[in-house]
């Protein structure tokens, strides 16, 4: 039995200073990755040595100290997290909670490329929802995006989410210059495929090639160009995080549109991150972490590990300083998506 109680509670649940409860944990669980997106990563990332990362058998644990304090959904991310060895025994074991009514979701963020090859095995672990990220539909545009040739790949990958019974979103990060004269396109095909869209504002994490100014798209423009095309309404649906959700025409795919720039979203937040080296950030665009793997990794880990989950909870800060200011992003953090996971 472990030192944390074994059934959620409301005296065990994390609620933070602000009244918000954490129901939500996204797992990163690795920092590699088999594209170099140019929003996300450097050409020439130094990923972390192997020590430093948690195993899969300690991000089990993790994950179970958050569903005994009231967790109910968990995405797994990264870095790419389908490109981390084994990863399948992870998912399988929190698969295993779902089917026990332990977990009410596991799913996961990837960038599609090994779908095809895993998809089915996904649906028999138990999970039935998957985000995949997609910038464009045309390859020269998607090389100089992943700086990667692999468009058809990702298209294979989400035609085989789709015949695994998995449901799709797509979430397409919003480039100016870059994907913003394909986007009616991309949101026509997201009809026809029968996925939902979401998409993203670029959000200003860790140094990378472009200015982040240069490429930032408000997603308010990009809402009135789309309804010159088509009808959204607005719509009720809503999961918890930070979108906004329209129903795109008379079909049944959503528009999600995730805007930490121009519209903050922080009073619903909650869910907290975690890396694949265990650090606990309680905000994507903050700082302040708590590091779990001494906790982990020492004696007496069950209350070290719920001493750090306190400790995240009671410091869970009220919202990210991202901001467009004079033109200028401010409210920068250094840390790269794929560091803290997206
Ligand atoms: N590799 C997986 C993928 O690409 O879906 C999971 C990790 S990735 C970091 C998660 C999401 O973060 C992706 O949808 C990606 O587009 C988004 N992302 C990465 N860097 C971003 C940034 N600076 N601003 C906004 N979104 C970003
Ligand atoms: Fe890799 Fe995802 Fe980052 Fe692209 S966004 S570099 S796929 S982690």
């Amino acid at each position: 039995m472990s030192g944390l109680q074994s059934n959620s509670n409301s005296t065990n649940r994390l609620t933070d200073q602000f009244g918000r409860v954490i129901t939500y944990l996204r797992l990163s669980v690795t920092d590699r990755c088999d594209l170099r997106c140019t929003y996300c990563m450097a050409e020439d990332m130094v990923f972390l040595p192997k020590q430093d990362v948690l195993t899969l058998e300690e991000m089990l644990k993790v994950s179970e100290a958050f569903i005994e304090r009231g967790v109910k959904r968990i995405r797994l991310t990264g870095g790419e997290p389908l490109v981390r060895k084994n990863i399948m025994w992870l998912i399988k074991a929190l698969g295993d909670k779902v089917k026990a009514g332990e977990l009410d979701e596991i799913t996961l963020t990837t960038n599609g490329t090994q779908l095809p090859l895993m998809a089915d095995a996904l649906y028999d672990a138990g999970v039935r929802r998957v985000n995949i990220s997609l910038d464009t539909l045309d390859r020269e545009t998607f090389k100089k995006t992943a700086r990667r040739d692999q468009l058809e790949q990702v298209l294979k990958g989400i035609d085989a989410a789709i015949k695994a019974g998995l449901r799709v979103k797509i979430n397409t990060v919003a480039m100016r210059g870059k994907n913003e004269d394909e986007l009616p396109a991309l949101l026509k095909w997201a009809t026809e495929k029968g996925v939902d869209l979401t998409l993203i504002e670029t959000m200003p994490l860790g140094d990378v090639a472009d200015a982040r100014e240069d490429t930032y798209l408000p997603l308010s423009k990009v809402k009135d160009d789309l309804e010159k095309t088509f009808t959204l309404a607005p719509s009720s649906y809503h999961t918890g995080g930070p979108a906004r959700y329209f129903k795109v025409d008379d079909t049944n795919t959503k528009l999600g549109l995730i805007t930490p720039l121009t519209n903050n979203f922080c009073d619903g937040c909650n869910r907290m991150r975690v890396t694949c080296t265990g650090r606990i950030y309680m905000c994507l665009g903050q700082d302040d972490h708590v590091d779990l793997r001494a906790a982990l990794r020492g004696g007496n880990a069950d209350d070290a590990l719920a001493e750090c989950l306190n400790k995240a909870t009671g410091n869970k800060p009220r919202a990210h300083d991202f901001a467009m200011s004079d033109g200028k992003m401010v409210g920068k953090v250094g840390r790269h998506m794929s560091q803290t996971g997206g």
